[in-house]
């Protein structure tokens, strides 16, 4: 496996990089000059301002910091062997089709179930953002600034992984059937020809009764719409010369092939809809469990001792992991 998480690392490292436009090779929505935002970032912040208060207010306090962080738990994949499965789930390993009836929704299950190897090969973002929600409610009881912010930081990466459809099927990168790139193509270089789009999208976070069953419906959701991914993949490569397919842009001093502006178009009419919908479902998966996690807290007041976003905290550490 740890070639497929290697692979897994590059697409999800691709996020992090800011992609400058080449000039000359652009179309009419390539004129911004630089990415920079990736979806994560996008996500957490947007999920700052979709809170109901008086957490709005407290996290609005902080959305450069969960903005800036949101990607920490993929930098961690470098240093920590057990970071990678935290991030996806193969689900078609459980279940062959729908509904996921196979899948616990607890990890002790799974790991009581199918055995540990099985289970971290195959991945647990579900029970990943229920651990981190309960360590985020651990942060609000004590009213431990960094933890709250590091929890709902990391909790904000998990919870968004969760709602893409390449996330939870092994064929994660069209590895299987030949569509190697897709990965990214749905969930950075459509996002960044959509990006104004995606982010008018409106949701308000509400509390979570019971996360592992709601968790577990944001998998299945996210994998319905995997074979539909792939699929229209297909049909737009078909549909758009090869030539036509593409555009180069600068990530750092590296030119970079990307999706042209063009089979954007193509492939986006087929899936934009969906990828609005995933977004918009993350952003309000991430706010209602950073807001279930301060319920479940008995809604402490909120510390303020500390205020922005400019507070050194060190982005490998691991020192709040309670559980
Ligand atoms: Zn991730």
């Amino acid at each position: 496996m740890n070639r497929l998480y290697k692979l897994r690392l590059g697409v999800l490292v691709s996020l992090l990089c800011p992609l400058f436009l080449e000039a000359g090779n652009k179309g009419e929505k390539l004129d911004r000059a630089e990415w920079g935002f990736p979806m994560h970032r996008s996500i957490n912040r947007k999920a700052c301002e979709s809170l109901p208060e008086p957490l709005k207010t407290f996290y609005m306090v902080h959305q450069s910091y969960l903005e800036m962080h949101s990607t920490d738990a993929d930098s961690r994949r470098y240093a920590a062997a057990d970071e990678a499965c935290r991030h996806f789930i193969d689900a078609d390993h459980y279940d062959q089709a729908l509904p996921l009836d196979s899948l616990p929704l607890f990890l002790d299950s799974a790991l009581a179930r199918f055995g540990d190897s099985f289970v971290y090969a195959h991945g647990i973002v579900p029970y990943q953002c229920l651990i981190h929600t309960r360590k985020l409610q651990w942060a609000f009881e004590h009213q431990n600034m960094e933890a709250i912010l590091r929890y709902s930081a990391d909790l904000g990466h998990y919870a968004a992984d969760a709602n893409v459809p390449l996330h939870t099927h092994s064929n994660y990168n069209g590895q299987f059937t030949n569509q190697w790139g897709i990965h990214a193509l749905w969930e950075t270089e459509l996002p960044f020809y959509y990006l104004d789009t995606l982010e008018s999208m409106l949701t308000q976070g509400s509390v979570v009764y019971d996360i592992p069953a709601y968790m577990h419906q944001r998998v299945e959701k996210a994998h319905q719409l995997a074979s539909q991914t792939l699929e229209a993949e297909r049909v737009a490569r078909k549909s758009v010369p090869v030539p036509a397919q593409f555009a180069f842009v600068w990530q750092g001093k590296t030119r970079k092939k990307m999706a042209s502006w063009t089979f954007a178009q193509t492939y986006g009419q087929r899936v934009l809809a969906s990828i609005i919908e995933q977004y918009t479902t993350s952003v309000n998966t991430v706010s209602s469990l950073w807001f279930t996690a301060w319920v479940m807290a008995g809604e402490p007041l909120l510390p303020s001792d500390h205020q922005g976003h400019d507070w050194p905290f060190p982005i490998q550490q691991e020192s709040w992991d309670h559980e």
